[in-house]
């Protein structure tokens, strides 16, 4: 199997255990699509660091990733411990407090300063993406009193969830804000929003976005339960949306989930938006080499689900086997995609409402009954790629374009592979390019049926409004050494 052979993508956050260059390198070779840099953790000059060993190795290896800068948003945390740790005992009572002290096993710090104004008693009070459950007794300035539900061990910084509350934050911080302008000026692919609640939320960050003349995407995480109110609105003005099941399963109660899970992820398809699958998929490998057999089912299920990708958090950016993580994504995907039933959502019920999305779907159906090797999309903004990506076809999709970012965006998407063309003014000068890479990559053989979409008159840019039935020719070209071919196709 070769890398491009995998239609659902995968998202792999980087940290300690995949922070040098041979080790980023080794992500990228196992399997990863997309780096997610998490903002709650680490310094700019780190992540600066990331963004360039990422880009340069994108060149040698000849393989686009797409960089998602995920802001911590208005996250709220216990501070520090003496130990860096506390044990938590059942029916312990512990007080938090909103001053800044290090805390010690009777006393949690936290950096919420209106916790006192926002609970009441009887509120459950969850840390550490619910792991630990405690409940508010009484409230007394500076502190809340809490009884421990279940305990455990709480390290510094771990997150707060408390569902009842209605917390008066806004939805950038000013941590954000600063994240953002240094995310933007180092050109990132993709910025993740926590913690969205709103339409306006998303709003807000665009116009930031703009103003700074930035084309990045942004990504609403979904993990609370205001924004499942608004899941319409926010779907609609994101570029794309994250299942972020570790917040979102503390919020809205974990038997939920599921149901959930499947309920966004069947919007964003309908609206053909790329969605993200999040969190613990493999959790298990962040300690073990194997993963359990329900990490297994619900990496398959995500797929099945409809999903465009995976997210992989500490099992890449902390755990013992980032890459055989990655590498077992990788192939529980693989193989859940032989099911054949799962391609072509096409039919008359699709919306065609605009030019691409008639020449889209008529690609899809030609490349069906045609029996085509391959849809290529010659596209300058990659949104045709991304409306054909949306009818799932089960052949080949290649984005092709001469725009480094817009390849690199692409990354995301499900299906979509990309190829790099030089400038073109004449479709001679399209076909010859195309049928020379698809030699060079063994991708398609003299003779093969593709179907093309692009947009005439080629020589003013014109959006997509055709669609050719090319014959590859014969262009004495063979196919490359698999050194040389680009990552994704070597085998
Ligand atoms: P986080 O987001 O890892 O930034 O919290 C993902 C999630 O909540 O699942
Ligand atoms: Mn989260």
């Amino acid at each position: 199997m070769r890398l491009y052979q995998r239609k659902v993508k995968i998202v792999a956050t980087l940290g300690p255990s995949t922070s040098t260059e041979e080790q980023i390198e080794n992500a990228i070779r196992s399997g990863m699509n997309v780096a997610r840099l998490n903002f709650s953790h680490g310094t700019h000059e780190l992540h600066l660091k990331n963004i360039q060993t990422i880009r340069s190795l994108s060149k040698k290896l000849n393989a686009p990733v797409a960089i998602l800068q995920d802001l911590q948003g208005p996250k709220i945390r216990v501070g520090q411990f003496k130990e860096g740790q506390i044990k938590l005992e059942r029916d312990q009572i512990v007080r938090m407090t909103t001053e800044n002290v290090v805390g010690d096993e009777n006393l949690i710090p936290t950096d919420l300063l209106s916790l006192t104004d926002i609970v009441k008693p009887n509120f459950k009070v969850l840390l550490d993406d619910g792991l630990i459950e405690l409940q508010v007794i009484k409230i007394d300035k500076p502190f809340v009193l809490l009884k421990v539900i279940y305990g455990g061990v709480l390290k510094n910084r771990k997150g707060i969830n408390i569902p009842e509350a209605q917390l008066p934050i806004k939805s950038l911080t000013d941590k954000d804000l600063l994240d953002l302008d240094f995310g933007l000026s180092n050109q990132v692919d993709y910025v993740a929003l926590s913690f969205v609640r709103h339409g306006r939320d998303i709003r807000t960050i665009k116009e930031i976005i703009e103003k700074k003349n930035s084309a990045a995407k942004v990504i609403a995480k979904i993990e609370m339960l205001e924004a499942l109110d608004n899941i319409d609105e926010i779907i609609r003005l994101s570029d794309g949306v994250m299942v972020a099941r570790g917040d979102l399963a503390v919020e809205v109660g974990q038997s939920r989930l599921p149901g959930i899970q499947k309920k966004i992820i069947n919007l964003c398809n309908e609206l053909n938006k790329p969605v993200i699958t999040a969190t613990q998929m493999l959790d298990s490998m962040v300690e073990n080499p194997r993963p359990t057999r329900a990490e297994i089912t619900d990496v398959a299920n995500a797929v099945l689900d409809g999903s465009d990708a995976l997210m992989l958090s500490a099992e890449s950016a902390s755990g013992k086997y980032p890459f055989k993580a990655i590498q077992t994504m990788n192939e529980i995907i693989f193989e859940v995609e032989k099911n054949e039933e799962k391609y072509y959502r096409l039919s008359l019920e699709n919306e065609f409402l605009s030019i691409p999305s008639g020449i889209a779907a008529s690609a899809c159906l030609c490349a069906l009954k045609l029996n085509a090797k391959a849809i290529v999309c010659l596209t300058t903004s990659g949104k045709t790629a991304q409306i054909i990506s949306g009818f799932r076809p089960q052949v080949p999709i290649y984005a092709m374009t001469n725009q480094i970012s817009v390849l690199n965006k692409l990354e995301l998407v499900w299906g979509l592979q990309t190829l790099l063309i030089n400038d073109y003014k004449t479709m001679d000068e399209i076909l010859s390019q195309l049928d020379n890479m698809m030699m060079k990559f063994g991708i398609a053989k003299t003779g093969d049926r593709v179907i093309l979409t692009l947009g005439q008159p080629i020589e003013l840019g014109s959006k997509t409004n055709s669609l050719y039935v090319h014959t590859v020719s014969d262009c004495l070209v063979s196919k490359l050494e698999n050194e040389s071919l680009p990552l994704r196709f070597r085998s």
